[in-house]
C-alpha cells in the first residue's frame, strides 16, 4: 500500500541511524574504531529504543553472548549510568582484543551494506507499487476489455514481424508504432545491433533470430534505430584498437564498425553531431546485411517468405522513416 506519508515510517527510522554509519569507510583499523565509536555514541544518545536502532538486534546478537552480555548489562545499568555501560563495552572489546573488533567490523559492514540497499529506495517511490498499479490499468483497460485478442492470444502467436529495437527507454516499439500484443516477436539491445551469424558467440540473438524465423515464421525483419542513441554515440567514440574501458559495451556496438567505416568515408568532413546521426541510420544498415548471414534468414529472402526492413524514429523532430533492404537500399516512406 502506499504511505499518505511521502517518508514510510522505516525510511524515517532509517534515516536517524544511518547518519552515523555514512561515510566511514570500514577497510581499515582505525576506521573500523571510528565507526565503533560512532556506533557507540548512537546507543547512547537513543539509549535502547528499539524503535530507532532499526537494527540494534543485529548489532547486539552479532558477537554472540559477548556484546549482547554486555547490552543487557548496560540495559539493566541505564538508570543508572549508561555512560558506565558504555565504559563496560569498550573496556571488554579492549580485553577480547581483535577478535571482537574482527566479528564487530564484519557486521557493522553487512549492516552498513543493509542500510545503504535499503536507502536506495527513492522517498515517495516505490517501485513494486508502481508495477502493481501498471498491471492493474492494463488488466481493466485492455485485458478485460479484449477478451477476444488474449483470448486468442491464449492459444498461441503468430506475429508477422520480428523487429530489433535499442534498450534505450524512450523507444518502446510497442508504444512508438502502436504495435499491439501478438503482433511483433521483440529483441531489444544496446543500439539496436544484429550480429553476424556466429554459433559461438551473441547466441542470445542467434536463438531469437531462429526461432522468428523457423518457428513464429514472421515475414518482416524490422531493425529500428533512433535519434540519440548513447550506443552509437560510444561506437563513434570507439577506436578500433586499444584497450576498452568497458566490460561489454564496447565488444558490442563495436558489430557496427563496417558503419562507422562508411560513415567516416562519406562524411568525414561533417560534424560530430551529423556524423553521428548518419551513424544511427548506418548501422541499422549493418545490421540487415549482418541478417543476411543467417542462412534460414537468406533463404527466407530468396523464397520472398521474408523481408528486411530498416527504421528510424527521430524523437527530437517526432519523425519516423522505412526502408528495406534489397540489394540496395530503398525508401519505403518517411514521415
Ligand atoms: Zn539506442
Amino acid at each position: 500500500m502506499m504511505s499518505t506519508s511521502p517518508f514510510p515510517t522505516s525510511q524515517m527510522k532509517l534515516r536517524t541511524t544511518i547518519g552515523p554509519l555514512q561515510g566511514v569507510h570500514l577497510a581499515s583499523a582505525p576506521n573500523r574504531k571510528i565507526l565503533q565509536e560512532a556506533s557507540f555514541l548512537n546507543y547512547r544518545s537513543r539509549p535502547f529504543c528499539s524503535g530507532h536502532l532499526v537494527r540494534q538486534p543485529s548489532v547486539s546478537l552479532s558477537h554472540g553472548n559477548l556484546i549482547t552480555h554486555v547490552l543487557k548489562e548496560g540495559e539493566n545499568m541505564a538508570t543508572a549510568s549508561y555512560d558506565a555501560a558504555v565504559e563496560g563495552l569498550k573496556k571488554l572489546l579492549s580485553e577480547k582484543g581483535e577478535e571482537l573488533q574482527a566479528v564487530a567490523a564484519a557486521k557493522i559492514e553487512q549492516i552498513t551494506a543493509e542500510l545503504k540497499a535499503e536507502a536506495i529506495e527513492k522517498p515517495g517511490f516505490d517501485a513494486a507499487e508502481r508495477l502493481k498499479t501498471g498491471f492493474i490499468t492494463f488488466k481493466q483497460e485492455k485485458y478485460l476489455k479484449n477478451p477476444k485478442l488474449y483470448g486468442e492470444l491464449a492459444k498461441g502467436q503468430s506475429p508477422k514481424y520480428m523487429i530489433v529495437a535499442c534498450s534505450d527507454s524512450r523507444v518502446c516499439p510497442s508504444h512508438v508504432l502502436d504495435i499491439q500484443p501478438g503482433e511483433a516477436f521483440v529483441v531489444r539491445n544496446v543500439a539496436n545491433m544484429i550480429p553476424p551469424f556466429d554459433k559461438t558467440k551473441q547466441t542470445g540473438f542467434g536463438a531469437a533470430i531462429e526461432y522468428a524465423v523457423l518457428h513464429l515464421k514472421v515475414e518482416n525483419i524490422v531493425v529500428i534505430g533512433h535519434s540519440c542513441c548513447g550506443g552509437i554515440k560510444g561506437l563513434m567514440g570507439c577506436t578500433d584498437h586499444g584497450e576498452h574501458t568497458t566490460d561489454f559495451i564496447e565488444t558490442w556496438v563495436k558489430l557496427g564498425l563496417p558503419a562507422k567505416a562508411k560513415v567516416i568515408a562519406a562524411a568525414g568532413g561533417a560534424s560530430a553531431e551529423d556524423q553521428i546521426k548518419k551513424l544511427e541510420k548506418e548501422a541499422v544498415n549493418t545490421s540487415l546485411v549482418n541478417a543476411l548471414t543467417y542462412p534460414f534468414v537468406k533463404e527466407g529472402l530468396l523464397n520472398k517468405t521474408l523481408a528486411l526492413k530498416g527504421g528510424y524514429y527521430d524523437f527530437v523532430n517526432g519523425s519516423f522513416e522505412l526502408w528495406k533492404l534489397d540489394i540496395g537500399v530503398s525508401p519505403t516512406f518517411a514521415v
